[in-house]
């Protein structure tokens, strides 16, 4: 049976921090809900036209595409505006990550990267679930840092998600990511050697 190891974790937490080093180091095939999620909403599809009729064609750039600062603002700041939204792309996500998983049904083992795993009940796709945690300190370090948050912004994109703890308290393996790099990996190769 396929490995298939379901990655997730807070926002900023180290997701992809922990998928590119699975991808490089031990050559796994990495599917990452984000890029579909981003296919699904691209110029002329269904669920973009679903978008521009809710909150209209301010929610587009000059070039017709989504503008994903603003939408980010519109449901990091609404739970019904979120679910609503996540209703629209969850679906597509699902069937994308199952087709290409078919495709690679001759690898041992595959990492599906999905930031919201336990919301929309992904689990059922995997083998095992991985969370990468790290504080929220660091968390809103990282956030502010990388893409150019005030505090305010950072902490409502926390808030806004399932906490933490709980994403830690249903996984099967916890990653730390509060210290190094360096020691983060580490933990990586300790759980993909468990099974292996
Ligand atoms: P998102 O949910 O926004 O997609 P993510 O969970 O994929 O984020 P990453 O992009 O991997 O998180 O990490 C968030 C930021 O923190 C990145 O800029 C990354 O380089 C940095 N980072 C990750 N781990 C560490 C670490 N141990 N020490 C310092 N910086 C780190």
């Amino acid at each position: 049976m396929m490995r298939v190891i379901g990655l997730t974790g807070g926002i900023g937490t180290g997701k992809t921090t922990v998928s590119n080093y699975l991808a490089s180091h031990y050559n796994l095939p990495v599917l990452d809900a984000d890029i579909y999620a981003r296919e699904a909403v691209k110029v002329g599809s269904p669920i973009l036209g679903e978008i521009v009729k809710r909150y209209g064609a301010d929610i587009l750039l000059p070039d017709g595409t989504l503008d994903r600062r603003k939408l980010g603002n519109i449901v990091f700041n609404s739970p019904e505006e979120r679910r609503w939204l996540e209703q629209q792309i969850h679906p597509y996500v699902r069937d994308r990550m199952i087709e290409k998983m078919q495709a690679l049904n001759s690898h041992p083992t595959v990492v599906l990267v999905v930031p919201l795993l336990f919301e929309v009940g992904m689990t059922a796709l995997c083998t095992e679930t991985w969370v990468v945690y790290c504080s929220e300190q660091h968390q809103l370090q990282r956030l502010i840092k990388r893409d150019r948050l005030t505090l305010e912004q950072a902490q409502a994109r926390i808030t806004s998600q399932m906490p933490i703890q709980a994403k830690c308290d249903r996984a099967d393996v916890v990653l730390d990511n509060s210290s190094t790099l360096e020691d983060l990996l580490k933990q990586v190769d300790t759980h993909l050697k468990i099974k292996n």
